[in-house]
């Protein structure tokens, strides 16, 4: 089948390879001169199970009155006039319900550690390099209260099947020595020795290579800008170019554009509740020597994530509702820094960090949309939001399964599936 992929973000290149090795013949567009250059360029660089509970869970409302007001809250919402930001956050206050929650949980677990198999698999088959580290993900906690929380949460995640395990201070410290500084902070933390780290934006691109060596068409520079329908089919993607507009054509087409999903699909009539939620990453250019953390940590009050790439640490995070906006806000990028040196006093860094934000792709669940979307030649796969990277192999390959009439593997809610092909 030939098969036009809208998007090489880590979602829409993942989906090229696992679809070129089912031996479709795929072309990839997008905006960009190279893949993984918008939300996948400088996120936290996590592959993390561990990272399963959504945003929208029973507790999150206690947090959004105590962060109010502040500039550098780390979910911030800002209203605007826009009808879609309404309609997201009215489902977003349905998934908190405990249900909707524990639900959300297991969805992402089954899908997460099904796709980081497939992570794994691809780095011994492609022997890619992207500065990896597999040395666990710990989650740390400066308060009590959310630590019990925190605690709840890990619990569901081991009864679906990860190992994710409660540990107290002075175990914190051992995982992680670069914390020593900030012992007087912690009061717990949990830790998942099966998680990993690494810089997505290499691995996209490390991947695309392999990808276009075994065949894909990269097709870059080219601006989506209207996909055309005829009789309850998808007849073209119309692309605007330097070259000008031209339609492009295939049998079957991918939607992986990131948060602009919902522009292209709602002339079709599909309105996908995928919102922008703006986060930002500094990275730190490590002085020789200097104590910095090696194991990926997350600090889960302030939503930030830490990661060493090499001589690197990317510090990001953190979640503002404000549309399209692509301005770096000077308080924010300052909340990472001045978190890093709080957790890490005697961490050193050379020049300026380089600052840097990105729109996740967000759902009111946090589950990504996969599958087949109303006309039969149309596929999704898109709204990643927090976990784009950790969920992109596992979603790519149960895509190239499902549009070759195979079952996907994880027990995860696809999108249109026919129930021929649902798990029993
Ligand atoms: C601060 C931050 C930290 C994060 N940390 C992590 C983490 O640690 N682990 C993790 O798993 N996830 C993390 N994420 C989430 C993850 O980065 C995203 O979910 C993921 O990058 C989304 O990938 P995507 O391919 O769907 O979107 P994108 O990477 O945005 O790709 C979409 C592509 O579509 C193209 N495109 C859009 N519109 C058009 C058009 N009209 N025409 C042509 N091309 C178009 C864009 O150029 C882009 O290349 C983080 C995100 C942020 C912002």
């Amino acid at each position: 089948m030939r098969i036009l992929i809208l998007g090489a973000g880590v979602v829409g290149t993942t989906s090229a390879w696992y679809l070129a090795q089912a031996e479709h013949e795929v072309t990839v567009v997008d905006r960009q001169p190279v893949a993984g250059n918008e939300t996948s360029f400088a996120n936290g660089g996590q592959i993390s199970v561990s990272h399963a509970e959504p945003w929208a869970n029973p507790h999150v409302f206690r947090h959004l009155l105590r962060w109010l007001g502040r500039e550098d809250a780390p979910l911030l919402w800002r209203w605007r006039a826009d009808p879609a930001q309404l309609e997201w956050g009215l489902r977003f206050l349905r998934e908190c319900l405990p249900g909707r929650t524990r639900h959300n949980i297991a969805a992402i677990v089954a899908l997460a550690l099904y796709s980081r198999r497939c992570l794994q698999a691809l780095r011994h088959e492609l022997a890619l390099e992207y500065d990896h580290l597999e040395r666990g993900i710990l989650h740390i906690y400066t308060e009590a209260e959310e630590f019990s929380l925190a605690t709840q949460a890990a619990r569901v995640m081991r009864e679906f099947g990860l190992d994710r395990d409660t540990v107290d201070v002075e175990r914190c410290l051992a995982i992680e020595p670069a914390l020593s500084g900030a012992r007087h902070l912690l009061v717990g933390g949990d830790y998942t020795p099966s998680d990993e780290s690494g810089d997505a934006h290499k691995f996209t691109r490390a991947l695309a290579e392999k990808a276009a060596a075994a065949g894909v068409d990269f097709r870059f520079n080219l601006t989506v800008e209207r996909i055309a329908s005829e009789h309850g089919r998808i007849s073209g993607v119309q692309v605007q170019g330097e070259g000008g507009t031209q339609l492009l054509q295939a049998d079957a087409y991918v939607v992986a554009l990131g948060s602009y999903s919902p522009h292209l699909l709602r002339p079709l009539g599909i309105r996908l509740p995928v919102y922008p939620a703006k986060g930002y990453s500094a990275t730190l250019n490590l002085a020789e020597g200097t104590m910095a953390p090696s194991v990926s940590l997350t600090d889960d009050e302030r939503k930030i994530v830490f990661s060493r790439f090499g001589n690197r640490l990317r510090v990001a995070g953190t979640a503002e509702f404000n549309g399209y906006n692509l301005d770096l806000n000077p308080v924010r990028c300052q909340a990472l820094v001045e978190r890093t040196r709080q957790l890490f006093p005697q961490l050193e860094f050379v020049g300026e960090p380089d600052y840097w934000c990105g729109l996740r792709p967000a759902t009111p669940s946090n589950l990504p949309y996969v599958g087949r979307a109303g006309p039969d030649n149309l596929w999704l796969n898109t709204g990643h939001g927090t976990l784009g990277w950790t969920l992109s192999c596992g979603s790519a390959a149960a895509l190239a399964d499902m549009m070759s009439s195979r079952r996907p593997a994880p027990d995860f809610p696809f999108v249109g599936l026919p129930d021929r092909l649902r798990s029993r």
